[in-house]
């Protein structure tokens, strides 16, 4: 029975079994089929699927969301792909980070770390389909009025990131619900970095009446403060050093709700003044040390609607976020580091801080 389970699976095999009865036990499947299979026989031994969805180019945010799954259920599936509908036309789909190799490595690391401390779950599955199997009947668009079969959350999925990014949200409302029908978990698991994706997915399980409990693990940052993001590696040295800005802003307005302020103007003074005070002394640099950002949203929002407020209310707190777009380098310079694609694409960079209810 194994060995027919196993049929159309590939065994991780890029390092030997180590001393202390370590065996890769992550199997890697590209189709849907030989997956149910595998997750069937879980079910039948009882065993739990956290399932953690991501389009790769992993780091920390993305491992503590698989250690956390591990710690919840005695398998992690982790699937990894990089969904073309939720990037816009002009979006940066075709130059995502695809670094496959160096991705099964770190899951295997973590799977390692998991197999020694013993009592925690094991990554058992890593599901990366093709294209052709997660959109089977048509091609997928990028058209905002294009084709297809598609989830659509309204009006979530048009608000802050939605409005920038007209087809985002269908693409992640789509892309995971084909995978949680195929992966049928126990628990999803997203990181409160994406807090209007972690919304939208608790919307989505409700008001589809989908089988699974969602998870959401804290966000994880750079010491300086800048959340962890596949995208980073774009920005290089000079922009890298100004893109604080973000979380620093979003700091400045949690310390005045940590101070007693519910007001929006007394909470969003602060961000809104950082922000535009560090925009403007970027402005005044010279082109070839200057690194500019525009401020799309700075928000503070209704925990479950998201819906912007104009005071918190003590007994939901609310969702304080923002983006920024780094603007290309205008004059590089000789030798600097400028990131992956040589510092001529925009990077958008989004963030945010949970103001926790004070009252019952
Ligand atoms: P992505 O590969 O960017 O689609 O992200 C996959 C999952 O990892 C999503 O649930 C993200 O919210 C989560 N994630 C990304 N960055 C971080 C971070 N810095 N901390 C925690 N979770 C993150």
């Amino acid at each position: 029975m194994a060995a027919r389970l196993l049929t159309g699976v590939r065994r991780l095999s890029t390092s030997a079994p180590a001393k202390h009865g370590f065996a890769p036990s992550m199997k890697i499947f590209r189709d849907v089929p030989p997956l149910r299979g595998y997750r069937r026989h879980l079910l039948r031994e009882s065993r739990s699927v956290g399932l953690v969805p991501t389009m790769g180019a992993l780091h920390e945010g993305h491992l503590s969301l698989v250690r956390q799954a591990a710690h919840e259920n005695t398998d992690v599936f982790v699937s990894i792909y990089v969904n073309p509908t939720q990037f816009g036309v002009s979006e940066d789909f075709g130059s995502y980070p695809k670094t496959w190799d160096a991705d099964l490595k770190k899951l295997e690391v973590v799977d390692r770390e998991l197999a020694s401390t013993g009592g925690a779950g094991r990554i058992s599955a890593v599901f990366t389909p093709t294209t052709t199997v997660m959109y089977p009947t048509l091609p997928p668009t990028s058209e905002v009025d294009g084709k297809g079969s598609f989830v659509i959350i309204t009006p979530l999925g048009e608000m802050l990131e939605g409005a920038s990014r007209p087809v985002f949200f269908r693409g992640v409302a789509t892309v995971c619900m084909k995978l949680f029908n195929i992966v049928t978990p126990e628990r999803v698991y997203f990181g409160q970095k994406d807090v209007q994706q972690t919304v939208l997915i608790r919307r989505m399980v409700k008001d589809f009446h989908l089988d699974t409990e969602v998870r959401i693990g804290p966000t994880k940052r750079e010491e300086d403060g800048l959340a962890l993001s596949s995208r980073n590696i774009y920005l290089g040295t000079r922009r890298r050093a100004v893109a604080t800005i973000l979380s620093q802003s979003l700091l400045r307005a949690e310390e005045q709700f940590k101070k007693g302020k519910r007001s929006r103007a007394d909470i969003l003074w602060p961000a809104n003044d950082l922000a535009l005070q560090t925009a403007m002394h970027q402005e005044e640099l010279p082109p070839s040390q200057r690194a500019r950002f525009e401020v799309d949203y700075i928000s503070l929002a209704d925990p479950d609607t998201l819906e912007e407020v104009d005071a918190v209310d003590e007994r939901k707190g609310a969702v304080l976020s923002g983006a920024i777009k780094m603007q290309p380098l205008e004059d590089p310079q000789h030798g600097e580091d400028r990131g992956i694609g040589g510092g001529e694409t925009a990077v958008r960079l989004i963030d945010n801080i949970i103001l926790h209810p004070t009252t019952t």
